[in-house]
């Protein structure tokens, strides 16, 4: 097959990973820069130029658009899409899971598990909306952060007020969320490719940190996980609409928690931390599902 793998960097470790994967299968591979990308979208044929280059004749494509890009990375996915070829994660699927708001509301239709979250806008509804949430300590989470910036931890009602109205005075969007103290400091994140977890790794926050992002000094180490941990991570994936995910889950008292669901998830920290050939099960699961015009959207959505 010919695969695009749409990076903006190729010595990135997800990335280099996926470029071996691809050629130790046999397939012919690209890593194509996103935003370099430009496309012409009045014409009758759907076409995408890359320098000067008409990109033809691609059988798949694999996705990797960070945070910062989302919305320029998403239409040049989806303008592979219109033009058939198969994308291991689909653009609707990716935009749909960079917003943590709709994602949270999306997962908790489907009755998933997650932690007791509230939104709101006027900060004359802040008391009442921590006493939804079980007042405190909880969790305060700008809705524009990555990798643990932006979330914070109020210990006592009054600091929560005041952070939360401090977020609010500089017109940031954020979340509130019941803390689970019962976690550790740790979280789990489950790698689901299709409907199966095929890697799984416990993450530990530094000494004294709550969060456990490897960003910010923590640790990963292989983890077991019980059958209804792998079962609500797939279900995660599935409601998202991703094949190829990272699920962050909290384990607490009444099971496992959903806290968010990563539509890049890296490689690095999963593949040293078991040992794993996820890049090659990418490749595998492309490989058995790759057909063009295959988008439940065709890029419609
Ligand atoms: P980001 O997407 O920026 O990584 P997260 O929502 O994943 O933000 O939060 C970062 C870390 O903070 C998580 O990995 C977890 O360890 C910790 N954390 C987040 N929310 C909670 C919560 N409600 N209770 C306990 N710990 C939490």
């Amino acid at each position: 097959m010919k695969i695009a793998i749409m990076s903006r960097n190729k010595r990135l470790y997800s990335t280099r990973r996926l470029v071996e994967a691809c050629e130790s299968r046999g397939h012919q591979v690209r890593v194509i820069d996103t935003l370099r990308c430009y496309m012409n979208i009045t014409s009758d044929k759907p076409e995408l130029h890359y320098g000067g280059e008409n990109l033809e004749d691609f059988d798949a494509v694999i996705p990797r658009i960070g945070a910062s890009i989302t919305f320029y990375g998403t239409a040049v996915l989806r303008q592979f899409e219109m033009m058939g070829v198969f994308p291991a994660n689909e653009s609707v699927a990716i935009s749909r899971s960079r917003d943590k708001l709709r994602s949270l509301q999306l997962l908790s239709r489907d009755g998933i598990g997650m932690p007791k979250t509230g939104f709101a806008h006027s900060p004359g509804d802040i008391q009442d909306l921590m006493k939804m949430v079980g007042g405190a300590p909880l969790v305060i989470k700008l809705l524009e952060g990555t990798q643990g910036i932006g979330v914070v931890l109020a210990e006592t009602a009054k600091a929560a007020e005041s952070v939360i109205e401090a977020f609010m005075g500089l017109k940031a969007n954020i979340l509130i969320q019941e803390f689970i103290k019962e976690a550790g400091g740790a979280d789990i994140r489950c790698f689901v490719i299709g409907n199966k977890v095929v890697a799984a790794m416990q993450r530990q926050g530094a000494e004294g940190e709550f969060r456990s992002n490897l960003h910010r000094g923590g640790t990963a180490t292989l983890v077991k996980l019980t059958p209804r941990e792998r079962a609500t991570a797939v279900r995660a994936a599935k409601v998202m609409g991703l094949n190829v995910a990272g699920v962050d889950l909290l384990r607490s008292e009444r099971g496992p928690l959903v806290m968010e669901v990563n539509s890049s998830p890296g490689l690095e920290g999963i593949e040293s931390a078991t040992g794993k050939d996820v890049a090659g099960m990418i490749v595998e699961f492309i490989e058995k599902n790759a057909k063009p015009h295959h988008t439940r959207t065709r890029g419609h959505g």
